[in-house]
């Protein structure tokens, strides 16, 4: 009988601040089917920007992870400590003819392109792509350029475990998009699909508000020779007045969570969330190894009433 290919999941989360309960969600997700499966889990610390990560985020959120109950195998790795292997990468994409120089200001930027992405991103109409030389040169004496990739007229298709069919023409959904900032720093789009190789990751299970990066990062995949992961995107956790929870407005954020209930009971309320449970019990999540399925985790968006100090209504 023909061997099957593991399983390698993996967290990545971003150490720009404590973890908050839509985190917790899809790293709990995230292990579950990687380990429900007899597969590996490997740990990405996704600590890029130098502006917005700390070293003390990094080791809080392995230390919340573990309090979880969420283990991962081996030694995590730390984006900030990969420049080397993005320049790589960076290399062999203008090798191909596929990168340029892009001296538009955030103003000039935001005046070119369309408004059409569902997150509400832009799509960048591509003009320094059509730049002479001359006007490169000129441009090069009065700014740093960031650098974009060059997208083919190409519809990407690829099968969600939980959205099911996903499709995106890059050309018109996407556009030319940012590989390195005008800083040096190179963009996630960039290291993700590096890092998501080199760690040998299948299975990248993470929230839906990344959807619509997927069709970018599988083609980035073709073109640098490396394999497509399967993709789940599991539904967002909302704030009870249809926010996105989100760091920067310390929303449910672990520390204070962490006050209130313990790892089983927050666990626990996920997974009945998550369709696991027929109703709230405390439980670990190698308790639930045996019981998690995607056909039973909700695909839609979902308003979260859990109070960080414990009063009021729940999940
Ligand atoms: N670092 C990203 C985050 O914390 C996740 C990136 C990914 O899973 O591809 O939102």
């Amino acid at each position: 009988m023909a061997d099957r290919p593991m399983v390698r999941g993996r967290f990545a989360p971003s150490p720009s601040g404590r973890m908050h309960l839509g985190n917790v969600w899809s790293c709990l997700l995230a292990w579950l089917s990687a380990r429900s499966a007899g597969g590996g889990m490997v740990l990405r610390l996704e600590d890029l920007d130098p502006d917005r990560c700390k070293m003390e985020y990094c080791d809080q959120v392995m230390r919340d992870l573990e309090w979880l109950g969420l283990d991962w195998d081996g030694q995590p790795m730390y984006q900030s400590r990969r420049t080397e292997a993005y320049a790589e990468a960076f290399r062999s994409l203008e090798r191909q003819g596929l990168v340029y120089p892009c001296y538009c200001t955030r103003a000039e930027r935001l005046a070119v392109s369309a408004p059409h992405r569902s997150d509400g991103g832009t799509v960048y109409d591509g003009r320094c792509r059509r730049l002479s030389p001359g006007e490169r040169e000129a441009l090069a004496r009065t700014r740093r350029p960031a650098w974009r990739v060059q997208v083919p007229e190409k519809t990407i298709t690829f099968r969600d475990l939980l959205q099911g069919e996903y499709k995106e023409e890059l050309h018109r959904d996407c556009g030319d998009f940012i590989l390195r900032r005008s800083d040096g720093v190179y963009a996630y789009q960039l290291a993700v699909v590096v890092d998501d190789g080199a760690m040998g990751v299948t299975q990248v299970v993470r929230g839906s508000d990344l959807l619509d990066s997927t069709p970018r990062q599988l083609w980035l995949q073709e073109v640098l020779g490396l394999p497509h992961p399967a993709y789940g995107h599991v539904p967002l956790l909302l704030a009870p007045d249809g926010r996105r929870l989100a760091k920067r407005d310390r929303d449910l954020e672990l520390g204070q969570l962490r006050e209130t209930y313990t790892a089983p009971e927050l666990v626990g309320r996920l997974a009945f969330a998550a369709g696991l449970l027929p109703e709230y019990a405390p439980v670990t999540p190698r308790e639930l190894l045996p019981l998690f399925n995607w056909d039973r985790v909700p695909r839609g968006d979902m308003v979260c009433f859990l109070p960080a100090d414990g009063n009021g209504p729940e999940i």
